[in-house]
Parts: structure tokens; C-alpha cells; sequence
């Protein structure tokens, strides 16, 4: 999973239009769109347009980090898991899963999902 820069990448590809792809959420910095292979009844990933490879190289702008998580709170609502709970997930590196190297955030609902994670 090595970073190949923003030119080739997917999600950039998604954030550009270029690639089409299920968008739930569209803001000036923030782009949702629904994961090609979703984990549950809900999966919608949350990625900033900018490219950032991963949360670790993701620099400080935490201004774009925290607007990552209110987009993150905001698809939740709309996909109605507010009541029923969801979870939020970024996996960072290789032990973390990440296979996608532009920062992203999983938003997962629709049922219940276990702790500790495998
Ligand atoms: P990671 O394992 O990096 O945390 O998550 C990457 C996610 O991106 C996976 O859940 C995978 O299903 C999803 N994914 C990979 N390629 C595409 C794509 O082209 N379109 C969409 N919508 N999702 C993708
Ligand atoms: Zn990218």
C-alpha cells in the first residue's frame, strides 16, 4: 500500500468525479461515498478531497481533521444510525488494514458490531 501520490489515486479519482462512485455527503472539503464492499447495511467512507495518505502522514490541519469527523456525525444521521449507534473506524498502516492510501474514515451501521476488533 504504498503512496503514489494524488494523480493515480482512487479516492482522489472519486473526490474529482473521474471515477464514479455513490456519494452521500458532498461538502467544500469533505467528500461520503458508499464503500464498493460494504461491512454492514451501512458503510459510507469519508474522505477529505485533499489528498492525505493515511491519519499518521495526515499533517495538522485540524481544522480538516475535525470537519472529517463532523462529515463523519452528519452521514451517520443520514443514514438514521443516530438512535441505533454506529462505528467509526480508521485503519492506519499495514497493521492497522489500511489498504487505501488517501485518509479515510469508515462509518459503519445497521447492526451491531463486536469488540474487541479481529
Ligand atoms: P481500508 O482497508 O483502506 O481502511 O479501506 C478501504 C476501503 O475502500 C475498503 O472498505 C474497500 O472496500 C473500499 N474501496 C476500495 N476501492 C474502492 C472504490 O473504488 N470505490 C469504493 N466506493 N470503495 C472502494
Ligand atoms: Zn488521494
Amino acid at each position: 500500500m504504498e503512496d503514489q501520490g494524488a494523480e493515480g489515486c482512487i479516492f482522489c479519482r472519486i473526490a474529482r468525479g473521474e471515477i464514479p462512485a455513490d456519494l452521500v455527503y458532498e461538502g467544500a472539503d469533505v467528500v461520503a461515498f458508499r464503500d464498493l464492499n460494504p461491512q454492514g447495511p451501512a458503510h459510507v467512507l469519508v474522505i477529505p478531497r485533499r489528498h492525505l495518505p493515511s491519519l499518521h502522514e495526515g499533517g495538522d490541519d485540524s481544522a480538516l481533521l475535525g470537519a472529517l469527523l463532523l462529515a463523519a456525525r452528519e452521514v451517520a444521521e443520514r443514514e438514521g444510525l443516530g438512535a441505533s449507534g454506529y462505528r467509526v473506524v480508521i485503519n492506519n498502516g499495514p497493521d492497522g488494514g489500511q489498504t487505501v492510501p488517501h485518509l479515510h474514515l469508515h462509518v459503519l451501521g445497521g447492526r451491531p458490531f463486536g469488540w474487541p476488533p479481529g
